[in-house]
Parts: structure tokens; C-alpha cells; sequence
């Protein structure tokens, strides 16, 4: 299928950030979106690259009455001689045909949606800033938008990519986050879509991120809806915890979102020799490897800030510090590695880099 381009009049391009320092995340986006349309009978078509616009919807519009929403998220990484990279982008692609799959949303095709995102980014490649640590964010997103009060699968939808450029995670180095662990509520249960990057799960997890935030914790450390037990995820991140000599995480049950990050590290971590394991961690055992000095590092993985130190949890209203409360020594070595491989300043062992220009 081509691709329609309407590129936008140069006279009212939106300046390009001054201050890249200011950038914070998702605050401001590109010039031109990617936008895909689809209805039963054509399936998708009037694939085209335009100037950003708000979208006309129908107050009926399925997607915002019964959630047929999904998304992804990636980045575009600038490096040496004003190259283009992509990081593993088939394993989005891939992640939000299972999302589509699960909410009865049809599956955008692979091809289309990687030519679409690839003419997008090298369009606005003025837009990735060059400051260490900063990149391109890169939102996919599927809606439904028949019109109709029934709750069914919806027979039209839009696709479309938009872009914004985001600042570095760790512009003065690592800072541990302090973390709470929710009891009361949780994020997904088994046979949900806590798999799927669905935006419904990310408004059932806001009440519990406001306590935390009440509490003075950064994010919320999830645990298993049945037993309230095992820990799954922290925010909208992955976790691994270093115990002894083994870099653990717990497995992907079917309520945890099946990070690429998370993915990357097991596979980085394994190829230095580390013994990964993929189990069920419990509270319990947090605290008592905490408590015997075995335990040593606890992080989050994902998109945004590849790996994130978690420094202390708060548990049943006590606070206990991790390890010695500090970035550790595989967290940061995981941290430089894949920074490194995204900027194309490392060889890619894996082949996970996608040179685009
Ligand atoms: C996106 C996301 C992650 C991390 O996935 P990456 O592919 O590593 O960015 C983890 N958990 C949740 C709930 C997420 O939404």
C-alpha cells in the first residue's frame, strides 16, 4: 500500500526545542503524524504521513466509551554522524498485533506499520534531539471509532503514529526511587489484559500511583491479585532483584506486560553468565534476603529509562532500604550496555539496532 505524504508548510513548522534540557517527556510532538484507516469492508487503507491534527470523532466513538484502546511505545535514538537507530521496533510491532488480538481490534499489518514508522522518522529527523540520553518517543495507537452505544467490537478503526521528542532520564546520573507496595489494589489479574499495553489498565493503575505519590513513593510495586503475595511489575516498568548470584523476575504469568527492556536484559545478563531466573518472588522472601544481607540490587526495566534503581520499598507502613540503598553495579552495567548498543556506539551482539539512516 503507499503512503500519501502531505508534508506540512514550511511557514508554520513549529519551532524545534531550544532547550533540551526542558524537554521532560511527552509534552511536545513533531510536525507530521502517521495515520491509517480501517473499516470491514476495505480493511485498512488511506495509509498517509500528514501535519498533526486533531482527530474529528464522533462523541459515540466506541474508544471512549468501552476501551478499545492500545498503544506501544519506542524510541528513535540519534548517534554518531547524525545516524538513525531503531531498537528491536519488529518486537513492537509484534507486541501490539497481540494487543489488537486480545481486545478483537484488527491487526495492523506488519510491513505498513514498520514503512510507516521508518518514512515518519527520518521525515522529522531534525525532531531527534542530540543531548546524551535524549531520543525520539514514538506512540503507536489503535481506537475504535464506530459510532454505536453496544458494547461489541468496533468495525472501524484508526491507527497512527505520533512522535515527540524526550529529554534524558538521568540528565544528573541514577537516583534510587522509593517504591510502595500496594496491597489493596492491584494492576491486572490472570485472564485479563494486563499482558496488553491497553489503555484501560493504565487508568485502573491511577489510584493506586496516588497513594503512593501521597506517601512520598515514586511508583507503585504491584503484587498478584490473588494472593497479594508475589511481586509483578513496578509502575509501568518491569522488576528484576538481585538475590546471592541470580538476577530474578517474575515470569510472564499472563497479568505482566512482557517488556522489551525486560526481555533485553535477560538476554544480555545471560550472555555475561548471570543465572536468570524467570520465578515468582514473594514479599517474603524480598525482605528476608533483604534482611540477610543477600539481597543487593532491585530494579526496574523499561523504554523510558532502560533501568531504573529501586533504592527503598515501603511495606505495611515500614520503610526498608534495599541492598545499601545505592544504584548497583549490574544495574548500571545493564544501563550503559544497552544505551550504548541504541546509540549505535557499541557492537550489537544481538542484532537489535535498526540503522535507518
Ligand atoms: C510498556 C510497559 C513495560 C515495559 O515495556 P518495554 O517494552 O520494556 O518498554 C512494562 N510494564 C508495563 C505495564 C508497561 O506498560
Amino acid at each position: 500500500m503507499d503512503i500519501k505524504v502531505k508534508k506540512v508548510d514550511p511557514k508554520i513548522m513549529k519551532p524545534k526545542p531550544e532547550d533540551e534540557s526542558k524537554l521532560g517527556f511527552g509534552q511536545i510532538f513533531t510536525d507530521h503524524f502517521f495515520i491509517v484507516e480501517y473499516d470491514s469492508d476495505k480493511g485498512w487503507h488511506n495509509a498517509s504521513i500528514e501535519p498533526l491534527r486533531p482527530l474529528s470523532l464522533d462523541p459515540a466513538a466506541m474508544c471512549l466509551h468501552y476501551g478499545q484502546e492500545i498503544f506501544e511505545g519506542m524510541k528513535a535514538y540519534r548517534g554518531e554522524n547524525d545516524s538513525v537507530y531503531l531498537f528491536r521496533p519488529e518486537e513492537n510491532i509484534n507486541r501490539m498485533g497481540r494487543s489488537a488480538e486480545r481486545l478483537c481490534m484488527p491487526p495492523m499489518d506488519n510491513d505498513l506499520f514498520m514503512e510507516g514508522l521508518k518514512q515518519l522518522v527520518l521525515l522529522e529527523r531534525d525532531w531527534i534531539p542530540r543531548g546524551a540520553g535524549s531520543s525520539l518517543y514514538i506512540r503507536p495507537t489503535m481506537i475504535a471509532t464506530d459510532a454505536a452505544l453496544g458494547v461489541r467490537p468496533s468495525d472501524k478503526y484508526l491507527f497512527y503514529i505520533i512522535m515527540s521528542p524526550v529529554g534524558a532520564y538521568y540528565p544528573e546520573g541514577f537516583s534510587p526511587t522509593r517504591i510502595y507496595v500496594s496491597e489493596k489494589y492491584v494492576r491486572a489479574a490472570l485472564g485479563g489484559v494486563g499482558d496488553c499495553k491497553a489503555a484501560g489498565n493504565y487508568a485502573a493503575s491511577l489510584y493506586a500511583t496516588r497513594e503512593a505519590t501521597e506517601k512520598g513513593c515514586a511508583q507503585v510495586l504491584w503484587l498478584d491479585a490473588r494472593e497479594r503475595k508475589y511481586v509483578e511489575e513496578v509502575g509501568t516498568s518491569n522488576i528484576f532483584f538481585v538475590i546471592g548470584d541470580d538476577l530474578i523476575t517474575p515470569p510472564l504469568s499472563g497479568s505482566i506486560l512482557p517488556g522489551i527492556t525486560r526481555d533485553s536484559v535477560i538476554r544480555l545478563a545471560g550472555s555475561w553468565g548471570i543465572n536468570i531466573l524467570e520465578r515468582q518472588l514473594s514479599m517474603d522472601e524480598i525482605l528476608s534476603s533483604n534482611a540477610d544481607g543477600t539481597l543487593k540490587e532491585a530494579f526496574a526495566s523499561g523504554t523510558a529509562a532502560i533501568v531504573s534503581p529501586v533504592g527503598q520499598i515501603h511495606y505495611r507502613g515500614k520503610d526498608h532500604v534495599l541492598g545499601d540503598g545505592n544504584t548497583g553495579p549490574l544495574t548500571e552495567k545493564l544501563y550503559n550496555e544497552i544505551l550504548r548498543i541504541q546509540y549505535g556506539e557499541k557492537e550489537d551482539p544481538f542484532g537489535w539496532r535498526v540503522k535507518i539512516s
